[in-house]
């Protein structure tokens, strides 16, 4: 349980929601800041503004998937209200303050670092990673359905990074009947893909792999899909960078070979955000256990 622990969740979307009814379940103290357009009636749960009264009274923040932009802003889709993380306000927070986000920006990680605020970026956590590749897969498989005139079963992909988000890709795809090739740089990713029923290929095979491509799935968060490789791809080969933005992509030189690219961030968020909010929620709440304990031993 969560008595006592005091969370302030500042912005973000459905998967907030899904939090916020997590920590309540849970007995925690909830502050939710631009959530103007949601009527709680949890119980431990109350609206509050982005001032130096939440902020020093808090054990814990929630930001969104993506803390903040280059300047402080915090995304909020349930508030027209500009929220912005300032110095001056985070120089308010409370000395064991932990702070967690998704994935943090420049900006954010500077602000941590100057008031000494302890940050943990949750989707860099091996767990929260490997189940949000479910609903990212699952998201990956609508975008291609609805993008592609012929099925996934009998066609040819290529998943480019065998890590959490890849792993999960080629394994839906080949459930689904799809003859999958898994880009890798590493013998032992070589060797599991292998042994995974997968055809794994190393970087410097891509543009002969390309040839045969009639779907291509990139996570890896730089250029691996250059002009040179787009150039190979068949004309009906469809392109899903599923890695940060700005992807892997030469996406001007797609266009320019008329062959279709997409970007696709935050498939969790859009497709499942109940599952991906659970997701969150439950290893928040573990981590906030965790704090409690760490605070009883200090103590
Ligand atoms: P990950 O576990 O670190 O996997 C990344 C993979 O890319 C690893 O296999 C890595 O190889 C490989 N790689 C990295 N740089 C490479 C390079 N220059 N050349 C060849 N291979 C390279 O990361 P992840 O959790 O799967 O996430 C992958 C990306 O997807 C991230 O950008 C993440 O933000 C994004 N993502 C997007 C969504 C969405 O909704 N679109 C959802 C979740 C994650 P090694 O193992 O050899 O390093």
């Amino acid at each position: 349980m969560l008595t006592g622990t005091r969370v302030t969740i500042i912005g973000g979307d459905a998967r907030q929601l899904e939090v916020i009814r997590h920590l309540s379940e849970l007995d925690a103290t909830v502050q939710m800041v631009g959530f103007d357009n949601w009527e709680c009636r949890l119980s431990g749960v109350r609206h509050a503004e982005l001032n130096a009264e939440t902020i020093s009274q808090t054990d814990a923040i929630l930001l969104p998937a993506v803390g903040t932009d280059d300047t402080g802003r915090i995304d909020s889709v349930f508030s027209a209200k500009p929220l912005v993380l300032t110095d001056e306000l985070a120089k308010t927070a409370s000395p064991n303050v932990h702070l967690f986000t998704g994935m943090a920006k420049p900006y954010l990680r500077t602000l941590c670092e100057r008031h000494s605020i302890r940050l943990t970026e949750l989707f860099d956590r091996d767990d929260v990673a490997i189940l949000n590749s479910i609903p990212t897969a699952e998201g990956a498989l609508m975008i291609t359905v609805q993008n592609t005139d012929f099925t996934i079963h009998g066609s040819r992909s290529l998943v480019l990074g065998f890590g959490r988000t890849g792993a999960t890709m080629a394994r839906v795809l080949q459930s689904l009947g799809s003859k999958t090739a898994v880009m890798v740089r590493r013998p032992e990713h070589y060797a599991r893909a292998l042994e995974m029923g997968f055809t794994p290929f190393y970087p410097d095979s891509l543009a002969d792999e390309a040839c045969r491509a009639d779907l291509v799935f990139n996570t890896i968060p730089s250029l691996v899909l250059t002009a040179n490789v787009i150039a190979k791809l068949p004309a009906h080969a469809f392109i899903l960078d599923l890695a940060s933005k700005p992807g892997g992509t030469d996406f001007r030189f797609a266009e320019k070979r008329g062959i279709k690219a997409m970007l696709a961030p935050g498939l969790p968020g859009i497709v499942a955000p109940r599952t991906a909010g659970k997701i969150i929620g439950e290893t928040l709440s573990q981590l906030l256990v965790e704090d409690q304990g760490n605070g009883r031993d200090s103590s």
